[in-house]
């Protein structure tokens, strides 16, 4: 096998219904053309799935991909991106994770690990090297995450890194995660992997190994992570990320009406600062990186001490998972939802999406939907975390009204019936994460056409762009300055929120951390790090339009399963005058020539009036193999 700087060279096949695996040299002209990580997985999941398989089934493909600079040392090079049908969504998924995971498999000689059929019992996979093995897994059923990792290490050696799920995934709620990292407390959180590994009878990966991946240049290399790295470090403005964490911005989200309040009945709240002071006061312990390097450290480590909320020190509590248990829920009781954090990474479930589900059957409640004959003979009021924490075990073992749950809130809508459906928050059946588009109307064209749904990952540079003014170094690449753009206006977005979607792309592609890139690593020294890498010249037009094939390539999966124009719109709720908050007397944040955005950011992707690429577009990107199949 010739060498291919830049990549360990080989993707590993399991199929666990033969039991069997194998070996696949990289194709150079796929490392070029779709880099790693999430792209690399498009190409696969595209070419190696049919049309309509069971998320569920043996024929979904669970895809762990690394990117060509995870575990390089490069800024942010912790990632990992999981790739997947959706059980949640039932089209593309992708999630990401931080940890040491992905640079250890890269060390084993995978790039990627790609995962067909379904295992008869429960196994573990371990990769030791050359050596790979389907061991019985019987040991870890049942078990809380960290307890799952720690037996899982005891067997087989502390020095492996592992990717597990918890009893989420075993149960198959739609929305359960895998979890990475030494105590199981990172999550690969979005759509649902979990699940897809619960229903593979797939409990665990395990990775060890020693081989270094071949670097071009790697003086060059050396030279350009450290200019880049302490371009990073000597920015004063970096320091909030290890001050505050992500948590700190449920101050900034709150004012600036970015906060999804009462199951979205409103965008600010009043109450962000006050929490965050609790937070910062009472349970945050320590910053922590999600991987060995990172320098930003937006990692929280918290507890409670006291109380009927008593947690122990645990890696958690970002933004996403305290606004998903205290403004989602009108909860002011911050303890609560450190609990419900820990309660959630120890279950291998969503954080977000469970939040939101529970969210929606408070309003549910409210509107006389359901009432205690379906909740166990409880109520369900607003703010009542005792009531809320039973709930979500209920979803994690599928109890009663928890099953219904588990299913996610487009199902569980749908089946309650009765105006549930304006209820319940969501882009193709992916609940809504904490960021609301009547903060800025370029987010909102993002969560529409958004290939997983409404997510916070993928990819929101609109909302740092038209309310944020940040701009990633992408004004020569033809983005507008955004100083001289207003986050309300409309019209004359599509173009921009394009370029950024293309660029959002890269840190999942490479293996980076997509905070790094909102930190300044613009897509010059993505490109000069990728050309001292590769051996390549490498330049940010490149990558660019690297970013757009991926994009149109995971579009193409989503049209493959019947996603038209009509997935792209906005739930009704977000799409409503705020009920109450800084914002409720402010008409401007309401988008209201939505379908205008749709039309100009399908023409600036070259696809047609109801979302799909065309055939030049797919020729110019190099996908008009996609033609023919
Ligand atoms: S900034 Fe946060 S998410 Fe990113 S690599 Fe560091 S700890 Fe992980």
């Amino acid at each position: 096998m010739s060498r291919l700087d830049g990549y360990a060279g080989k993707i590993l096949h399991i199929d666990l219904t033969a039991g069997t695996w194998s070996l696949e040299p990289l194709d150079e002209e796929d490392a070029r053309l779709y880099l790693g990580g999430a792209g690399l997985a498009a190409k696969i999941l595209y070419s190696g799935m049919p049309r309509g398989a069971d998320p569920l089934g043996p024929e979904n493909l669970m895809v762990f991909a690394t990117g060509p600079l995870t575990g390089t040392g490069a800024p942010g090079s912790g990632s990992i991106d999981l790739c997947f049908k959706s059980p949640l969504t039932g089209i593309w998924a992708e999630s990401r994770s931080g940890s040491d995971f992905g640079g250890m498999l890269r060390k084993a000689g995978f790039d990627a690990v790609v995962v067909s059929g379904v295992s008869e019992k429960p196994v573990c996979l371990v990769v030791d090297g050359n050596e790979i093995a389907l061991r019985p897994a019987r040991d870890l059923a049942g078990r809380p995450v960290s307890e799952r990792v720690r037996v899982l290490k005891n067997s087989i050696g502390a020095d492996f890194e592992t990717a597990v799920i918890g009893p989420a995934g075993e149960n198959k709620v739609r929305y359960a995660t895998v979890m990475f990292g030494d105590e199981g407390s990172r999550a690969a959180g979005r759509s649902g992997g979990g699940a897809v590994m619960g229903a593979k009878n797939l409990l665990a990966l395990a990775v060890r190994g020693k081989a270094s991946v071949p670097v071009a240049d790697e003086d060059a290399f050396r030279e350009t992570v450290k200019r880049v790295t302490k371009r990073l470090v000597d920015d004063p403005s970096n320091a909030v990320w290890a001050k505050e964490g992500t948590t700190g911005e449920l101050a900034r989200a709150d004012k600036s009406g970015d906060w999804p309040t009462k199951n979205w009945a409103a965008n600010s709240w009043g109450k962000g600062p006050e929490l965050f002071d609790h937070f910062r006061k009472k349970n945050f312990i320590e910053a922590r990186g999600c991987y060995t390097g990172c320098v930003l450290r937006c990692g929280r480590v918290a507890q409670v001490t006291e109380g009927p909320w008593k947690t122990p020190a645990h890696e958690g509590c970002e933004y996403e998972t305290m606004s998903s248990f205290t403004s989602y829920l009108l909860n002011e009781d911050v303890d609560a939802a450190v609990h419900a954090s820990r309660v959630c990474n120890e279950m291998g479930i969503d954080t977000i999406s469970a939040g939101s589900v529970i969210a929606f059957a408070m309003d549910c409640f409210e509107q006389g939907l359901i009432d205690p004959s379906d909740n166990n003979g409880r109520t369900l009021e607003w703010g009542d975390m005792e009531g809320a924490l039973d709930l979500l075990k209920r979803i994690v073992r599928r109890e009663g009204l928890g099953d219904l749950l588990a299913e996610g809130s487009r199902e569980a809508a749908k089946r309650i019936g009765g105006g549930a459906e304006s209820l319940a928050v969501h882009v193709k059946g992916l609940e809504g994460p904490a960021h609301d588009p009547r903060s800025g109307k370029a987010l909102g064209l993002s969560y529409g056409v958004g290939n997983t749904g409404m997510n916070h990952i993928h990819p929101i540079e609109g909302m740092a762009w038209d309310a944020g003014k940040a701009d990633f170094g992408l004004l020569p690449y033809g983005l507008p300055d955004p100083a001289g753009i207003d986050r309300w206006d409309e019209p004359g977005k599509g173009e921009a929120v394009k370029i950024l979607h293309d660029f959002g792309m890269l840190p999942d592609m490479l293996g980076t951390c997509k905070f790094y890139a909102y930190s300044g690593v613009t897509v010059d020294d993505m490109a000069e790090m990728m050309t001292a890498l590769t051996g390549r010249t490498v330049t940010g037009k490149d990558l660019l339009k690297a970013g757009s094939r991926t994009y149109t390539l995971q579009r193409l999966f989503n049209v493959r399963e019947g996603v038209t124009r009509a997935d792209d719109m906005l739930p009704e709720k977000v799409l409503k005058q705020p009920a109450f908050g800084y914002y409720s007397e402010e008409p401007a944040c309401v988008t209201k020539r939505y379908g205008e955005m749709l039309d100009e950011y399908y023409a600036a992707r070259g696809w047609d009036c109801d979302g799909r690429p065309t055939g030049e577009t797919l020729e110019f990107l190099g996908l008009g193999w996609t033609l023919k199949t």
